[in-house]
């Protein structure tokens, strides 16, 4: 059998789990809209049916008070019941099961009636909590319970007390939170209790064949959390108190330290649930940072937990675990940890969906059925648009040949791929290498197309992307003058002192890879050079990853120096404002770290062999550097599209509009116009 130990069951007693993958609790804001449960539905429909065990939902207060955002989910009267039932025959149509999250959020909820242990406002919050009095904590007791009797009403299979994360659970365990001095606040025991009465009070009220999952924090990442000790004393307390199993929870939303963005290594915390599981006897769910099966396999096999989580990479393939039981782990569209699509979404109240898989949180728009007309078609240009648009029209029946002038698919991603924190792009480019022949596309290398190639096709879709945009200063033919391509690609050698021209997200990438070049250490094989990177991101970021220290920050943040970098931008506006939402601030820090400068409102003056010569503030400068990099965007590459006249021709990606372009946009519109064409 491959991949003996993720498909292996798992055993509650009660019930089994037909295979070790769990796919974690992601909101996707699909419930707040119009026909939302029936979106959901289908949405968690698909992931059961894609071979998962075990799906836990987007969290639902228990309550009014406990809501993320004002119209979130609640399951606290009879009446919602309804709307969950129409998830759970869904998913059990399937040999699969389903647990509802619980989630209060406490004071890190988005409005004005937030309640909490301590009247304290959380960092990230506009809002200030109330505390709650004792009446009010017995009420919230009593709703978690109600809640999960309802979602045993609905036909859940248990139930995930979310407990981690900095919600209001979390935030009852830690001083940091709970200043209170009842008996709720004061020592561990004390600020324990709030979860013990909860998991108690459930397990009464729903007896003993229904599951409890707890969502324990095993590392705050903030000030004041708990420590190691704690962390192992609430676990076996948990253990006693009836609950059949522990997920991994990371950090607090408010915490300086990154803990699923890119540039975390995969498999980070995972020590984290070793070091838990040696004290317990239920099983324990690892989570954070693991995207391929091979990863979570081994974590397996090594006894670091009993089961593996596993969020956005459902998003970005629903049929992961089938893949992994027919032993062609290759063909899995592997989450590349962007947050573009879902985190990204979710922050500006938008529904989730993925970058790499257009389809998700979509699977009632998106059908790719079977066209009625197959066509002969010719896509231009290997690139996110090109490759994506080739395999949903493959899908759809239609015969596809791809042509691609350079001697890789991928286009821009092979860049990208080059970016610290950007190696799992490579994940895609493996993807479609191997999936684009199974689904019947004929790849064509090495070829640059032009009009009169095209004759033998009934229509043409043009996807070759985009140029670098050239700016008008003087000097540019200067030898210190040198583009981003070939500087990612190594073709040239850049010096100590640099200036790049231009703070949007390629500017910013740059800069990262000059920062950080060589800083992978030499270490060769997968497993070192992992080990190696979690090395690095844990005293870059200050993580005691033994939980000596209350919370697991360290004092030291140890950033080894790099070279001398400015960016600089012609607008007033914030450098990297289109960074994304909730990851352009680890991208800042990581600039920071490395001592990287930004100036913005710079005129250029001009080029020459001392270097950039610049206006800022009034003042005239020279930038004395050894190497000027151009990042001041991109333009259209879409003359071929404008001699093609003799049949339909559309054009998708960077060629149809450079402006604001990403490879999510480029990839949702190769997904519009295979489903239509
Ligand atoms: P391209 O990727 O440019 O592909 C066009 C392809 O067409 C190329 O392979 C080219 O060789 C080929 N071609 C051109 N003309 C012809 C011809 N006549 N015949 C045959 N082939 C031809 N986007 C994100 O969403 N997130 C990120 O984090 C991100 N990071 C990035 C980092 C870097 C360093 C770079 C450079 C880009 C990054 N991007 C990112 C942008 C993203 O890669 C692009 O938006 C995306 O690749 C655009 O896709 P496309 O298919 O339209 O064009
Ligand atoms: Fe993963 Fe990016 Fe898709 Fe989110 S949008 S699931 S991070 S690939």
């Amino acid at each position: 059998m491959p991949f003996p130990h993720l498909l292996n069951p798992i055993d509650l007693g009660f019930c089994q789990l037909k295979n070790r993958a769990v796919m974690g609790s992601m909101h996707t804001n699909l419930e707040e809209s119009e026909n939302g449960f029936l979106k959901v539905s289908k949405f968690y429909q698909e992931r059961a049916e894609g071979g998962v065990g075990l799906i836990i939902t987007g969290g639902i207060s228990p309550n009014k008070s406990g809501i993320v955002a004002p119209d979130r989910a609640i399951m606290s009267d009879i009446e919602d019941v309804a709307n969950h039932q129409i998830i759970t025959s869904a998913v059990h149509q399937y040999d699969c099961k389903i647990c509802m999250q619980i989630l209060h959020a406490g004071r890190y909820g988005y409005h004005a009636q937030q309640v909490a242990p301590s009247a304290i406002r959380a960092p990230i919050s506009p809002y200030s909590p109330r505390a709650l009095n004792l009446d009010e904590i017995e009420q919230q007791i009593n709703d978690f319970t109600n809640s999960a009797v309802l979602a045993q009403k609905a036909g859940y299979d248990g139930v995930e007390i979310m407990g981690s994360e900095g919600y209001l659970i979390n935030q009852f365990i830690v001083k940091a939170t709970n200043q209170r001095e009842d008996q709720w606040g004061g020592n561990f025991e004390n600020r324990i209790r709030f979860p013990l009465e909860i998991i108690k009070r459930i397990r009464k009220a729903t007896g003993n064949q229904f599951i409890i999952i707890f969502r324990l924090s095993m590392i705050d990442l903030i000030e004041d959390g708990s420590d190691a000790k704690e962390v192992v004393q609430l676990a076996k307390l948990l253990e006693q108190y009836s609950v059949n199993i522990i997920n991994m929870g990371i950090g607090w939303h408010e915490s300086r330290v990154p803990t699923i963005a890119a540039s975390v290594p995969r498999g980070a915390f995972t020590q984290l649930s070793k070091n838990i599981k040696q004290h317990i006897n239920i099983p324990i769910i690892v989570s954070n940072r693991i995207n391929t099966p091979e990863l979570a396999e081994e974590l397996l096999e090594n006894d670091v937990a009993d089961m593996v989580s596993m969020a956005r990479p459902f998003l970005a393939d629903s049929h992961f675990i089938n893949k992994v039981t027919n032993n062609t782990p290759e063909r899995i569209n592997t989450c590349i940890a962007c947050n573009q699509g879902c985190l990204d979404k979710i922050f500006i109240r938008a529904t989730a969906t993925c970058l790499v898989n257009p389809r998700a949180c979509k699977e009632t728009e998106f059908n790719f059925s079977i066209a009625a007309n197959s066509k002969n078609l010719a896509v231009v240009g290997a690139g996110p648009a090109g490759m994506a648009f080739a395999k949903y029209a493959a899908k759809r029946g239609h015969k596809v040949t791809l042509f691609e002038s350079s001697n890789r698919i991928g286009g821009q991603f092979n860049l990208a791929a080059k970016i610290p924190g950007k190696s799992e792009f490579l994940e895609t480019l493996r993807y479609f290498e191997a999936s684009l022949p199974q689904l019947g596309v004929e790849i064509i290398l090495n070829k640059r197309i032009e009009k009169d190639d095209l004759n033998r096709f009934d229509e043409v879709i043009v996807a070759t992307g985009v140029h670098p945009r050239t700016p008008e200063i003087l000097g540019l033919d200067n030898l210190k003058v040198v583009s981003y391509i070939d500087v990612l690609t190594q073709k040239v050698t850049v010096g100590e002192k640099v200036a790049i021209i231009g703070g949007g997200g390629i500017g910013f990438d740059v800069a990262l890879f000059l920062a950080y070049q060589n800083s992978d250490s030499d270490k060769t094989s997968h497993k070192d050079r992992r080990n190696s990177r979690i090395e690095n991101f844990t005293q870059e970021w200050g993580i005691d990853m033994t939980v000596t220290h209350s919370g697991g920050l360290s004092d030291k943040m140890i950033t080894p120096p790099g070279r001398q970098i400015t960016i600089l931008q012609r607008r007033k506006r914030k450098p990297g404002a289109d960074l994304g939402r909730t990851t352009g601030w680890v991208v800042r820090q990581q600039l920071r770290n490395k001592n990287v400068k930004m100036s913005i409102g710079v005129q250029y003056e001009k080029i020459d062999d001392k270097g950039l010569h610049i206006i800022l503030r009034g003042k005239h400068k020279l930038l004395e550097v050894d190497n000027i990099i151009n990042c001041s965007g991109q333009i259209e590459n879409n003359s071929l599209a404008k001699q093609i006249q003799n049949k339909p021709c559309h054009i998708i990606g960077g060629a149809l509009n450079s402006k604001g372009l990403d490879a999510e946009r480029a990839i949702l519109e190769a997904a519009i116009l295979a489903q239509s064409i």
